[in-house]
């Protein structure tokens, strides 16, 4: 709680430095040096309609498109950045790195059809404790440079999950398939963007995918780092 209350007072008055390697940084507006900036690992997987995100739902679910910006690697410091926006309360983190692929997928072809931004909701209770939902930060910052309208509402978490980290993909998907409930009033006939953080086995994924497709919509995903799980 301190924390969260703390951190814009501490960026405040401590030097602005890069995120991942510490060097400091002349502007406050930035989150890294320009090295740093370079080394981001882009997947550029928007640009082919078959890429390893796709194969990861290929035969799962009907897809349209599907992407992760980034590699979720650690060398480059990434997997750092998404730990502090997950674990550490950096929003800001996440509103940055939402808008990077927003610049991405932007300049797609595909990115024209998309109707609407839905992001994988928390459960509830969880999203109280962190203070907000990370996938939800991403999409914010997605729609705002895509200039697509997001629709936090459309898709509600009616059940908590747990861990999914020690499960097999089979146990995963048995623990989420009912996790999901989507709103038909705003989701029937739009093709919609399902927005992530880090994708994986896809299974949480999926399961919020499948409750759009049944709520009468189209599904592309988008997620902010691929995992090679
Ligand atoms: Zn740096």
């Amino acid at each position: 709680m301190f924390t969260r209350l703390l951190s814009p007072l501490i960026n405040l008055f401590y030097p602005h430095c890069c995120e991942i390697c510490g060097q400091e940084l002349p502007s406050a507006n930035d989150l890294l040096c320009l090295h740093c900036l370079d080394s981001l690992p882009a997947t550029g997987f928007h640009h082919y309609a078959e890429n390893p995100v796709a194969h990861i739902f290929r035969g799962r679910m009907p897809v349209r498109y599907a992407t992760a910006a980034y590699y979720y690697s650690q060398a480059s410091g990434l997997q750092r950045l998404i730990h502090q926006f997950k674990y550490h309360q950096r929003q800001d983190i996440a509103s940055w790195l939402g808008k990077q692929a927003g610049y991405m997928l932007r300049s797609g072809e595909w990115a024209a059809a998309v109707d609407c931004l839905v992001p994988v909701p928390l459960f509830p209770r969880k999203e109280k404790e962190r203070g907000y939902n990370q996938a939800a930060l991403l999409a914010t910052a997605i729609g705002a440079v895509m200039c697509k309208p997001v629709l936090p509402q459309a898709l509600q978490r009616i059940q908590h999950t747990g861990t999914q980290t020690r499960k097999s993909r089979i146990g995963r998907w048995e623990n989420v398939k009912t996790v999901f409930k989507a709103n038909p009033a705003l989701l029937t006939g739009r093709h919609v963007l399902l927005i992530d953080d880090v994708v994986t086995t896809g299974a949480t994924t999926e399961a919020a995918g499948q409750a759009l497709l049944e709520a009468g919509a189209s599904v592309s995903i988008c997620c902010l780092a691929w995992a090679t799980g």
